[in-house]
């Protein structure tokens, strides 16, 4: 399996006045995905223009960037990466000219079997200009024997293994993609244009769609491409859809755990509402009686409502965040990772002190987030701390597009609870369980969609 992990948000806007402003904004609503670069390819019809660059959204692009990037279709990605080079190379999409024009390609997941196929594409003669998976689609595109882009693309997807969605733009049409497992969310949304015609986009998350108007479809089906060809000028007229490989769901859990914007739809749901339903569920497994529930903000909030509504403890927003400080998971060494969760929570004292309390987060990777918070609600003067957390103890790391530390680094993972409950200095410590977090997702409907839980389970459907 490759290590190189990268966690990704991509966009794609096909057939509207000005694309790249539409990507721009949609990247920005999508920064939670990835903080380290951002860029965007745009086509006017004969040619593709692309920007990328180091740093947020709104640092990489201002009112002349997206000026030169004209026309009617574009394509936009925002990297989140710990690993690799802080290259201009490593950001994307990347694009290439080849026998059949020019194509960009934005590409979010984990390719599993990137090494072999590079490894491959090299000994045959290929050149590569940076160490992403992602480049081993663009040769395998350029290399494929067949004659249009659509087969090209299906050639070179058939050749690689792993977790996938990716838009491809070529001068005229636009294509998207999710693998067969559907691991990485891809949803497609429609806008009217101010001539009556249609523009369609897809992105990562639904809340791209939400600030720049566009209406929610549908999500990619696992194993689907759309095709966007030509101009939809008709209300009725859809992207074409091929079926290229057959659906076997395993949607990313870890999606509804963290990682999505709680007023995002993922895999056809709302974010929000299943995390407080994580929150409910948690409280029906591990009831204690407390004087508050205190969520670590923002990504314990949902999950505190749902404890608070179901035990019937009040809800406090006992920690304060600073919100111009950036996420702490992105640092690379394990001190400045401390240093940045005291820059970024502070408790309100006046409200902690000689309580017991219970304090929700969503998740436990190396321990460190939760130790620091622990150590500062001390200072603050809590009487007793309950830690819980509203997904299954991680134990394995992903292989599949979300940036996880090493399995050694895990502490879920080498350490009993009663140590890791030691080691973060909780007076107790709980998890919800995973038929619990399954509960959760499926509370309000039967429809027991495939997910992949590896995280928590040690199961990897792709190996
Ligand atoms: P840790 O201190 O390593 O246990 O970090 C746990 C915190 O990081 C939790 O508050 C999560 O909200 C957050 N988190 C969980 N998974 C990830 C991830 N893959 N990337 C960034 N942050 C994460
Ligand atoms: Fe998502 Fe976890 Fe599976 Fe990775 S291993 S795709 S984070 S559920």
């Amino acid at each position: 399996m490759e290590d190189w992990n990268e966690k990704c948000a991509i966009v794609g806007v096909y057939n509207v006045p000005n694309a790249s402003i539409l990507s721009y904004y949609a990247l920005f609503a999508m920064q939670h995905r990835g903080q380290e670069a951002s860029g965007i390819s745009a086509s006017n019809g004969k040619k593709i223009a692309t920007h990328k660059q180091m740093g947020l959204v709104t640092k990489v692009f201002d009112a002349p960037t997206l000026k030169k990037l004209q026309g009617n279709s574009s394509i936009g990605h925002n990297r989140y990466s710990t690993a690799g080079e802080d290259s201009i190379d490593e950001c994307q999409p990347i694009f290439a000219r080849y026998s059949l024009g020019e194509m960009a390609l934005a590409h979010n997941g984990n390719l599993t079997n990137a090494k072999e196929v590079r490894t491959r594409l090299i000994e045959d003669g290929a050149i590569f200009q940076s160490h992403l998976d992602t480049e081993n689609i663009i040769h395998l595109i350029a290399k494929s024997p067949k004659k249009s882009l659509t087969n090209r693309i299906v050639d070179a997807l058939e050749q690689i293994q792993g977790a996938y969605a990716l838009v491809f733009l070529s001068r005229t049409k636009m294509f998207a993609v999710r693998d067969r497992y559907g691991l990485r969310p891809l949803s497609l949304g429609q806008i009217t244009n101010p001539d009556g015609s249609m523009g369609y986009i897809v992105a990562s998350e639904t809340c791209a769609f939400d600030l720049i108007g566009a209406t929610y479809i549908r999500d990619l089906a696992p194993g689907e491409m759309l095709v966007f060809e030509g101009a939809y000028s008709q209300h009725n007229t859809t992207p074409k859809s091929l079926q290229i490989f057959t659906p076997q769901p395993k949607f990313c859990i870890f999606e509804y755990v963290y990682f999505a914007r709680p007023d995002s739809k993922v895999f056809g749901k709302n974010v929000y509402e299943i995390r407080k339903q994580m929150g409910i569920e948690l409280a029906k497994e591990h009831k204690i009686q407390a004087d508050m529930v205190i969520p670590v903000p923002d990504s314990g909030v949902a999950a505190a409502i749902g404890y608070s509504r179901e035990s019937g403890i009040p809800f406090e927003l006992g920690i304060i965040r600073n919100h111009y400080v950036g996420r702490t998971f992105i640092e690379p060494t394990q001190s400045a990772r401390e240093l940045k969760v005291k820059l970024k929570l502070n408790p309100i004292a006046a409200i902690i002190a000689g309580k017991e309390i219970i304090i929700i987060d969503d998740s436990i990777v190396r321990g460190t987030t939760s130790k620091q918070i622990i150590k500062i609600l001390r200072q603050a003067g809590a009487k007793k701390i309950h830690l819980f957390i509203s997904s299954p103890p991680t134990i394995s790391p992903c292989y599949y597009g979300v940036d996880t530390p090493d399995v050694s680094e895990l502490i879920c993972a080498n350490h009993s609870l009663e140590e890791v409950r030691d080691f973060i200095g909780a007076d107790s410590l709980a998890f919800l369980s995973l038929s619990g977090l399954q509960k959760s997702i499926h509370h309000d409907d039967d429809n027991h969609q495939g997910f992949c839980q590896a995280c928590f389970d040690g199961n990897y459907i792709i190996t």
